[in-house]
């Protein structure tokens, strides 16, 4: 599409999927478009996080992440899909708050869309969450398999593979204690919010003691957050919380967003998931 810069919106350079025509659409270059679809759930993060924090962070980290590849790769267009608050958290939904979608359903709300844009010809498609419960991975990752076999897309996901091969550990400034036990409205999650959204952060937070559970573990896999002694739903150590860690990690999210999304247009090898993680997930019966 010649003409994309007319009708970005002031103060954006990005397009946004729901405010363009279906001949907008069939005037992009289909060899030279990316969608971009943010996807995490609903779900209880601690006394002291909204439940739209994955959802939050994960969608304002792509806009940026549009922001840089508009800036190195000017002949492809970037289009932000609407953010689908859907993804499988049934571990917690013990809380009000959580809500949970099926594996499958999530897989097959990925392969809907991606086979949409597939079926005219679109080749590129990065699914972006932020939620990394194998359950929820499972739809991604099992869509993303199908939509690459049938319509010869090139699709990604970024996130899971940085996370599970603990690249952040690698890459975060050093900090004094473990951060590998991480896992839920915990240091990291709190410290993006409170960079990101300061007044949607419950002071409570500073007072919340730390604790730790392995959820992949398969001892605990299928139980719920009550059930193992997660009485406040959340898994770290949140009160360690720091906005200047948050605008670090917030940073790094959005350079694996781009990066990832320059890779997969060039052609390189994607990241992947480490074998044990895609062997549990595997093993997980679709719920
Ligand atoms: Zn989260």
């Amino acid at each position: 599409m010649k003409n994309k810069k007319t009708i970005y919106k002031k103060n954006e350079n990005f397009l946004k999927y729901e405010e363009l025509s279906w001949k907008k659409i069939s005037e992009l270059d289909k060899d030279k478009t990316v969608f971009f679809l943010p996807i995490s759930p609903m779900e209880e993060h601690g006394p002291h996080l909204p439940v739209g924090t994955d959802l939050l962070i994960i969608s304002d980290a792509v806009k940026e992440a549009i922001k840089t590849l508009n800036s190195k790769k000017p002949e492809f267009t970037c289009i932000l899909m609407p953010a689908v608050p859907l993804g499988f958290c049934k571990f917690n939904t013990d809380f009000p708050g959580s809500i949970s979608i099926s594996s499958k359903i999530i897989r097959d709300i990925i392969f809907s869309i991606g086979s949409s844009l597939g079926e005219h010809g679109f080749k590129y498609f990065v699914v972006c969450t932020y939620h990394m419960a194998l359950g929820h991975l499972r739809g991604i990752y099992s869509a993303i398999n199908k939509l690459e076999s049938k319509y010869n897309m090139k699709t990604v996901e970024p996130w899971g593979p940085y996370f599970y091969n603990n690249m952040v550990q690698e890459r975060e400034p050093k900090l004094g204690f473990d951060t590998s036990k991480e896992v839920h409205a915990c240091f990291r999650e709190t410290s993006v919010m409170k960079y990101q959204y300061p007044y949607l952060v419950d002071e409570s937070y500073r007072n919340l003691q730390s604790i730790y559970r392995d959820l992949n573990s398969p001892r605990l896999i299928g139980k719920k957050f009550k059930d193992i002694g997660l009485s406040e739903g959340y898994i770290g150590s949140p009160a360690r919380a720091d906005a200047d860690y948050g605008r670090w990690f917030f940073s790094e999210t959005v350079n694996m967003l781009a990066s990832a999304t320059l890779d997969l247009i060039s052609g390189k090898k994607k990241g992947e998931l480490p074998g044990n993680i895609q062997k549990t997930m595997k093993a997980m019966f679709w719920q």
